[in-house]
């Protein structure tokens, strides 16, 4: 096994086409440490890209761009982030403990192809597109094409994820990310639901996003629910339709944190939660 480590984009590109399906992207290592110590993967070479500067830029131009390589603790911490972003940086500051966060890149995140990836509803009711770059050039496609199945994703072997890019709340906006974990900060999660919400002028409901990790075999966005959630008043009780949308909407998975029957049963009230939640945001 080698261990190569990437100084630029040019350099790891180059390196990937060399090593094509033997090489294995390297960032900040919290995911595929623990797969290549339990021999879940074998690669051929460690392609590590942790130091290229560039890919750890945020930029604001209308969307929000992020590099591949931000950290969830810069996430966290990014003033921008927090104002146009907040759900964003909530999800970024529930990943794991500090030491994952230090480290653990949002690239990581989405392309380690996990259903509980926390970093992926935050970006998908923010309409995220990731741009997939290789020797041959760049691809940009929505987030919610991006994630095919379980541990499965539309990356190419010979592409590396650069960029992620997002819109920001509307005005009269809010949106809120709601995890339920066993022991709080520190887990993955059981159920996640990301929600974004916009008003209008008479007040209630106009504009509804909601994505969910944890639930089905892909994080991803149900569009079932955001329709009903449109005209709907924003207060306590009046939710109880989408709710029973979301729960119809989904098939949900049975694993070692959670039967499905449980995640069905808690849906509707994290639903809830997160709804209002975005309504404390909101400015008259
Ligand atoms: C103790 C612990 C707690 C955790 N808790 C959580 C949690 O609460 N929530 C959660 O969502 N996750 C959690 N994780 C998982 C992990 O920390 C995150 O998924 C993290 O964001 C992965 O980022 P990374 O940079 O470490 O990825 P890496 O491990 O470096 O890579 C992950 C995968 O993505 C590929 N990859 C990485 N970067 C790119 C790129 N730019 N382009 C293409 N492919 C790329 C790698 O080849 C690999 O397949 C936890 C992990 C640990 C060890």
């Amino acid at each position: 096994m080698q261990f190569c480590r990437a100084h630029s984009l040019d350099e790891a590109l180059e390196l990937l086409g060399q090593w094509g399906g033997d090489g294995c992207l390297l960032a900040g290592g919290t995911d595929v440490m623990v797969q290549y110590n339990s021999g879940a993967i074998t690669p051929g070479a460690f392609i590590h890209i942790e130091g290229i500067e560039p890919l750890s830029a945020i930029s604001i131009n209308g969307r929000t761009t992020l590099g591949a390589l931000n950290t969830h603790a810069k996430l966290a911490a990014d003033g921008d982030i927090a104002s146009r972003h907040p759900a964003v940086a909530r999800a970024a500051r529930l990943v794991g403990g500090w030491q994952t966060q230090t480290v653990g890149t949002v690239g990581g995140n989405l392309c380690n192809g996990s259903p509980a990836a926390d970093l992926a509803p935050p970006l998908l009711i923010a309409d995220a597109h990731v741009t997939l770059t290789s020797l041959n050039g760049e691809r940009r496609l929505p987030l919610d094409d991006f994630f095919i199945d379980r541990r499965a994703t539309a990356r190419r072997p010979d592409e590396l994820l650069t960029l992620i890019d997002l819109d920001p709340v509307p005005p009269r906006g809010g949106e809120h990310y709601v995890k339920l974990g066993r022991r709080g900060a520190m887990d993955v999660a059981i159920v996640g639901l990301a929600a974004r919400l916009g008003l209008g002028d008479d007040g209630n409901i106009a504009f509804a996003r909601v994505a969910v990790c944890s639930v089905t075999a892909t994080p991803r966005r149900i569009r079932e629910v955001e329709a009903a959630l449109v005209g709907v008043p924003l207060e306590a009780g009046a939710f109880a339709a989408a709710g029973q949308a979301l729960v119809a909407a989904v098939s949900p998975i049975d694993d070692a944190r959670a039967t499905a029957s449980y995640r069905r049963r808690v849906l509707p009230g994290l639903l809830e939660r997160a709804v209002l939640r975005c309504g404390e945001d909101i400015r008259p």
